[in-house]
């Protein structure tokens, strides 16, 4: 081998190398925000979002306002997540289900959940933050259980392939 071949062979070993190393480190993922055009939701919906960073390692939201992997609207329906791929897509937060009781905040932390790779859970429990409406208006809990958290954890530790999917939250 000549040693002009031997430098390209060592170098592209180096790049590899680093590039391992690279990707092991690159955890939190972060998943940009943007609610900028939800008016008097706006609150709730980072609170939603916070109370994932705080419950999470391997991903963390972060509220921008300009282009967003993730971007929040209210409308007057129900809420729903349009999610495109693994933290990537929107969400809506929907009057219909507020004026019926349902907690703003509790609302937000689920919708995230959907953009997080969690899928509905119609269990009725208020302990399970994917139950969603199930739980009823009584149900006031916005933190995702052991298991909802582990499996978010696991999404972004291995980065799992998400269909894209339409998630409505409609009691
Ligand atoms: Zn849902």
């Amino acid at each position: 081998m000549s040693l002009r071949k031997q430098i390209v062979v060592v170098a592209s070993a180096v790049a590899l190398a680093a590039g391992f190393i690279g990707t092991a480190e690159a955890a939190p993922r972060i998943v940009t925000y943007n609610s900028s055009n939800t008016g008097e939701f706006q609150a709730a919906i980072d609170k939603g979002a916070q109370i994932w960073n705080s419950s999470v390692v391997n991903v963390q939201f972060r509220k921008v306002t300009g282009s967003a992997n993730v971007t929040v609207s209210v409308d007057n329906q129900w809420p729903r997540a349009y999610v495109s791929s693994l933290g990537r897509g929107r969400w809506v937060m929907g009057r219909q289900a507020v004026n019926e009781g349902h907690d703003t905040v509790r609302i937000s932390a689920h919708e995230f959940g959907h953009l997080l790779g969690l899928p509905d859970r119609r269990t009725g429990l208020c302990t399970d933050l994917m139950s969603g409406a199930s739980a009823g208006t009584s149900c006031k809990n916005p933190n995702p259980n052991a298991k909802e958290k582990a499996e978010v954890e696991a999404n972004f530790r291995t980065l799992v392939t998400v269909q894209a999917t339409t998630f409505e939250d409609a009691a």
